[in-house]
């Protein structure tokens, strides 16, 4: 019997729950069994105003608290997070279908984590003294962008909402945000929390509902930054939405990453990073490694190594923590997943393992590996979001590092291999945003996150993202006289 959960109510407004049963009715389903487990409603013009409202009531007082002070609530947040990690994880299980076993160790402490680390950095945040000929002098001041938008995907909804948040609310902006309609249940807990952190009424506000929502948001004129993690098409709308009224953007999108594994790499590794790139979260990751090119010598012995791994796989209640692999989102998921399948039997790939779907309530499917893979095949060019691997064969560095850029995205990249200098040689000519050297789909606060190309515009996480939700004032001070032509 799947449990249910009924949040207070569908949004989070003004620092509390708010309801309007006139929006659009919002059924919750549980991915492993299909089931319905909470009811909420999509946002009403009336609803996606008082968050814009409340927002801008909030921002202008929490912007004139010292650094310190907005830190000290991002703290607090993260220990509660951290404190309440299980029911958080059991939600975000609930919600996305993805095993106990990962949501315990991936989401909600990750989100704690942005908290934490951006908390840490808002006391620090300054400008610049700058002399200047004359004994003048200028001064920058970093300063809030206002209200910001933010707008989630549904791999990993906790995650998503704090990546925004934390460093939004560490440089003084306060933040609409609106999570996929797949899973709206965890951005009401982050925003419960930073409410009982401290956070002033409006400062975070939860809004439910599908892309008009979304498209509301991007379009309002009391926004001045959209961050978007999404599709690359849903990108596409929502910059071109964002560019009309000239805002600020971050934009987080697919890829379709190369992974490439060179014949002296530890294989063991390889094939864990490939797992780890292709069917974590059951391959619903952007920076996912999906075209894992392999050196023609240790194909065989890769395909053996990870076909005997992938036995490992444990299917169930994504509740039992023994089990390390969940459902697909969502019947859509599924069916487009499905369907690169197909196309990948009918282009004459060769399919290694997997490929069905499980015969039980839910969508799951099973890891599928296609070896042969030509370039030009479908399944070799586009996003799947899916646990599908695609392996292609190569015979040197020249060659491979050409085909793993042609792409038109650019979101991550990995190498394996024992040679360094290859190795960073090989990072270096790749047209990437986030890399990795004998790992894979790391993502700690601290680095930057992000991608080139048509993966993406901006950078999540590290010191880069304050960047992207701050601007600088400058200010020039002149000592002496004024001298005027006339
Ligand atoms: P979508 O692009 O379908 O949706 C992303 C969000 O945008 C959802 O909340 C969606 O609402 C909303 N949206 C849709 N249309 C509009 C619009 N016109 N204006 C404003 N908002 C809109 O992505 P998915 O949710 O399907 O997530 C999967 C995609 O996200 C994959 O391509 C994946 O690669 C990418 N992704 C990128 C990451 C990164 O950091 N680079 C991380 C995770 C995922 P709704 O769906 O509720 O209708």
């Amino acid at each position: 019997m799947t449990k249910t959960i009924q949040p207070a109510a569908s949004h989070h407004v003004g620092g509390a729950p708010l309801e309007d049963t006139a929006g659009a009715e919002m059924p919750v389903i549980h991915p492993a069994d299909g089931r319905v487990i909470a009811t909420l409603h999509a946002a009403t013009p009336a609803v996606i105003d008082r968050a814009l409202e409340s927002a801008r009531a909030a921002q202008a007082d929490w912007a004139a608290r010292s650094g310190t002070e907005r830190g000290r609530v991002l703290r607090r947040a993260a220990d509660i997070m951290r404190d309440r990690n299980r029911a958080l994880s059991e939600i975000e299980t609930l919600d996305t279908g993805k095993p106990l076993q990962e949501t315990l160790v991936a989401d909600a402490t990750s989100g704690a984590d942005a908290l934490e680390y951006f908390g840490g950095l808002a006391a620090s945040l300054a400008g610049q003294h700058i002399p200047l000929g004359g004994g003048d002098w200028a001064y920058t001041v970093r300063e809030p962008l206002g209200v910001c938008a933010g707008i989630g995907a549904w791999n990993y909804p906790t995650q998503i909402a704090c990546w925004k948040a934390a460093p939004a609310l560490a440089c003084g902006n306060a933040m609409v945000f609106k999570p996929s309609e797949e899973t709206p249940l965890s951005a009401l807990e982050v925003a419960a929390i930073l409410t009982e952190a401290g956070a002033p009424p409006g400062l975070f506000n939860v809004v439910q509902g599908a892309g008009e929502v979304g498209h509301a948001l991007a379009t309002d004129p009391r926004v001045a930054k959209v961050s978007l993690t999404g599709s690359v098409p849903t990108g596409r709308k929502v910059y071109a939405a964002a560019a009309e009224g000239l805002k600020h953007v971050t934009m987080e999108l697919g890829g379709k990453s190369p992974l490439i594994v060179f014949d002296d790499a530890e294989i063991e590794d390889a094939v864990g990073g490939a797992i780890l790139g292709n069917f974590y979260s059951t391959g619903q990751i952007c920076s996912n490694g999906t075209r894992v090119f392999l050196h023609r010598a240790i194909r065989d012995r890769f395909l053996e190594r990870l076909c005997a791994r992938l036995e490992g796989v444990r299917t169930g209640d994504p509740l039992d923590e023994s089990v390390n692999y969940g459902p697909m989102i969502s019947a859509r998921q599924l069916e487009i997943v499905q369907g690169y399948i197909a196309k990948g039997l009918e282009e004459g790939a060769r399919l290694v393992t997997g490929g069905r779907r499980l015969q039980r309530e839910g969508f799951w499917l099973e890891p599928t590996v296609f070896a042969d893979v030509a370039d030009d095949m479908t399944i070799a060019r586009e996003e799947i979001f899916g646990p599908v691997m695609s392996v292609l064969d190569f015979d040197d560095e020249e060659e491979v590092v050409a085909r793993a850029n042609a792409t038109a995205y650019g979101l991550s990249a990995g190498v394996f291999t024992r040679d360094m200098t290859r190795a960073h040689r090989v990072i270096g000519r790749l047209e990437a945003g986030t890399c990795y050297v004998n790992s894979y789909n790391d993502a700690p606060v601290e680095m930057p996150f992000g991608g080139v190309k048509a993966s993406g515009v901006g950078r999540e996480n590290g010191t880069a993202a304050i960047e992207h939700y701050s601007q600088l004032k400058s200010v020039y001070v002149r000592m002496g006289r004024v001298e005027a032509p006339y």
